[in-house]
């Protein structure tokens, strides 16, 4: 029997998760199927249980269902744990592990694809979601010379501080990154799906290397084009990180790395 994998989340018909992993494993020669599901908003567990009993090994996890993926799972990575949200399903032997790669996938496209070690940066977070806590461990695995989080809601992400235990992270409200510039700006926030600005200045990008944006396929977002005038020329959206989070599902599923450039490539949309 083929091996199973699906993408679950809701809605799901815009995925790119299916032809992502259908060209990973083209390219590394593994025969798998790989679906999407549209999943219960009453029923997430039955609906995972039901893949499983269908002889389904793993599953990627996206909104609304991170969090209940993670609450499911017998075991979950650090990261995970730090997330509180999965990302990733393995199935073993009637056990359930659960991973989040969206942190990884997000750093690996900085610095290996775009070329922008965070070591000795000033980096700003802006955001304290899901995706910021995913991002905030490897991002400090990463030193860099200093690391802001910055979010409206300030206890939101104080919490997240407290939960990693760290105390080497500023955490600042939008008023106080005035005057302040760093040289790697990243939008964690969900602004830019509602065409949104997080409310900063273009003093944040001071002389930037890179603005980098988690929304994808949406052009240039007002966030990336007040880079854009700010003069920064290295703008990214957030199509690398996913493929990236892909690559290292495969690789814990299938025990093989995919070359993940060519299926960046096909997939990106040119930001103008
Ligand atoms: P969450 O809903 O968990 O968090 C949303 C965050 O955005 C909160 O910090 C919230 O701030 C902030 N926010 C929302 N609107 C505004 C606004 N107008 N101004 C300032 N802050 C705002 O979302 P996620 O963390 O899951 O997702 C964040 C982004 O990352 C989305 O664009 C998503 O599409 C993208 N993403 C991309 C992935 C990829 O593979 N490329 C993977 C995962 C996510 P507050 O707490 O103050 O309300």
């Amino acid at each position: 029997m083929t091996d199973r994998y699906a993408v679950i989340g809701r809605p799901i018909n815009h995925t790119k998760s299916p032809l992502i992993h259908g060209l990973f494993a083209e390219a590394c020669g593994q025969r798998i199927e790989y679906t999407a599901i549209e999943g219960s908003l009453e029923d997430f567990k039955g609906d995972v249980q039901r893949f499983r009993e269908q002889g389904g090994l793993g599953m990627n996890v996206t909104a609304p269902f991170k969090l209940q993926a993670f609450e499911l799972a017998n075991s979950a990575s650090e990261r995970a744990r730090l997330a509180r949200a999965a990302n990733a399903l393995k199935f073993v032997e009637g056990r359930v592990e659960a991973e989040n790669f969206d942190g990884i996938g997000l750093l690996r496209d900085i610095q290996h694809n775009l070329g922008q070690p965070l070591a000795g940066r000033r980096v700003l977070l802006l955001g304290a979601g899901g995706a910021a806590r995913g991002a905030l461990l490897p991002f400090l695995d990463a030193n860099p010379a200093r690391l802001v989080i910055a979010n409206r809601d300030l206890d939101k992400a104080r919490r997240l501080l407290a939960d990693a235990g760290r105390r080497d992270v500023e955490v600042l409200g939008y008023p106080q990154l005035q005057g302040q510039s760093f040289d790697i700006v990243v939008n964690a926030t969900s602004a830019s799906l509602s065409a949104e600005l997080p409310p900063i200045t273009a003093d944040v990008f001071g002389n930037a290397r890179l603005a980098y944006e988690l929304a994808y396929g949406k052009g240039l977002t007002p966030f990336l084009r007040l880079a854009q005038g700010s003069g920064v020329t290295n703008l990214a959206d957030g199509v690398g990180m996913l493929v990236e989070q892909a690559a290292e599902a495969f690789f814990w599923w299938r025990g093989m790395r995919p070359q993940t450039r060519p299926v960046i490539d096909r997939l990106t949309i040119p930001l103008v």
